[in-house]
């Protein structure tokens, strides 16, 4: 006998439980503390007695809250303010010029604002970029889960040691200040703005503490020109930036490769992006580590760079495949569904299961989040309707819709 008080019971045409195959006109039985209690198809839901629990009913699919693996909260307040698809390099030109023209009042604002779409768009769990500790006072009161990837850059073999010791300053301000949300890395932000020995020296300390590590990959054309041949926008961007490549060698070889053994083989590590990744760079790095996850951000891609993932070379890596927003600068808003409805439009490798998991436990296994991602009794994973929806085909529409009810 299940002790019912205070209980929701929610059905819908669909429940995607992730854990197990999709359960047309489903029950979900949750208690008071967010917690599954039952998971039921109709002929279960009809031999049991629910009287006294009002049955919540709802059009559309419902599935368990959603893990936006790539976000930065702090590039919030640069929302619609970065000019649209002029490549990578004329991105990070454009934002430098106008990143530091803001008050920190007006950064803090435009940060809770995007946390609370985050919410109502049925994000349970965020794994976020750090530059600096604007974000740090709302992820301490936030709903949310936070993981943070607190970044660094520098070119420059000598200021490595400066560079890394800054991080560790801030991961002590985060520990002091973002409450039970302060689990965080320190991370190389991408292969061509990291040095060697900064690359090393990371590696190196994600190894000994077991970190989980993300690094932004091959999100432009260019990023492996500048490894192959030292040539190409993003070489003539860091030389613009007053930086001196002549002890610097490429190394003739794809950017991510060529970076990849400064990095540990045994910690989780998560590729963001992957535009211009090739069938040889998945091969390869699934070689050289087991523990390889892969995040997409295709609106953010579009954004920037006017350009997608070859998806169908990922169609046999469904259980590692993850999706991150990005930034507000690089996107409209922080929606986990828009995201799929762009992948879903350029791509039939992916069924809807296949989306949803991308969305949800893939995530949760990334962070070891182990109370996200199904509807597995027990779990708190949280409980997204999404409607007006295909349901014949079980597509997304572009008007599909989100909306958290637990
Ligand atoms: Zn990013």
């Amino acid at each position: 006998m299940i002790q019912t008080d205070f209980m929701r019971l929610i059905t819908a045409d669909y429940i995607f439980p992730i854990s197990e195959d999709p359960i047309n006109n489903g029950y979900i039985l949750i208690n008071h503390d967010g917690e599954i209690v039952s998971l039921l198809n109709e002929a279960e839901f009809s031999k049991e007695n629910f009287e006294n629990i009002p049955l919540e009913k709802h059009h559309g699919i419902i599935c368990p809250g959603f893990v936006n693996s790539h976000c930065h909260l702090e590039l919030s307040y640069l929302k619609n303010l970065v000019p649209q698809k002029k490549g990578l390099a004329g991105f990070v030109r454009d934002l430098q010029k106008i990143r530091n023209q803001h008050s920190e009042k007006e950064i803090l604002l435009a940060i809770e604002k995007a946390e609370q779409q985050m919410y109502d768009n049925g994000i349970v769990a965020v794994g976020d970029i750090c530059n600096g500790n604007s974000s740090f006072s709302t992820k301490a009161k936030s709903k949310i889960k936070y993981y943070n990837f607190l970044e660094l850059f520098g070119f420059e073999n000598d200021k490595a040691d400066e560079i890394y010791n800054r991080a560790l300053l801030l991961s002590d301000e985060l520990v002091k200040t973002a409450g039970l949300n302060a689990d965080y890395s320190i991370i190389p932000h991408s292969p061509y703005s990291v040095s060697d020995k900064l690359f090393k020296k990371i590696g190196e300390s994600c190894y000994a503490k077991g970190n989980i590590i993300s690094i932004h990959n091959q999100e432009t054309k260019d990023e492996n020109t500048l490894f192959k041949s030292k040539s190409g926008e993003i070489a003539q961007m860091l030389l613009s930036f007053g930086l001196n490549l002549d002890q610097w060698n490429p190394s003739g070889f794809n950017s991510m490769p060529s970076v990849m053994v400064h990095l540990p083989k045994c910690n989780k590590t998560l590729l963001v992006h992957n535009t211009f990744t090739n069938k040889e760079d998945i091969e390869w790095v699934n070689n050289y580590s087991k523990m390889i996850w892969w995040c997409f951000c295709p609106n953010a891609n579009l954004y920037i760079e006017n350009a997608l993932p070859d998806f169908s070379i990922f169609k046999n890596l469904k259980n590692r495949l993850t999706i991150g927003t990005d930034s507000l600068a690089s996107n409209h808003n922080l929606s986990i569904l828009e995201e799929l409805k762009t992948i879903q439009n350029n791509t039939n490798f992916f069924s809807m299961d296949d989306l949803l998991k991308m969305a949800t436990q893939n995530g949760a296994d990334f962070f070891d989040y182990k109370e996200l991602g199904s509807f597995e009794k027990g779990k708190k994973p949280g409980v997204n309707l999404i409607s007006n929806v295909d349901l014949k085909g079980l597509k997304l529409r572009p008007e599909s819709a989100i909306k958290k009810l637990v």
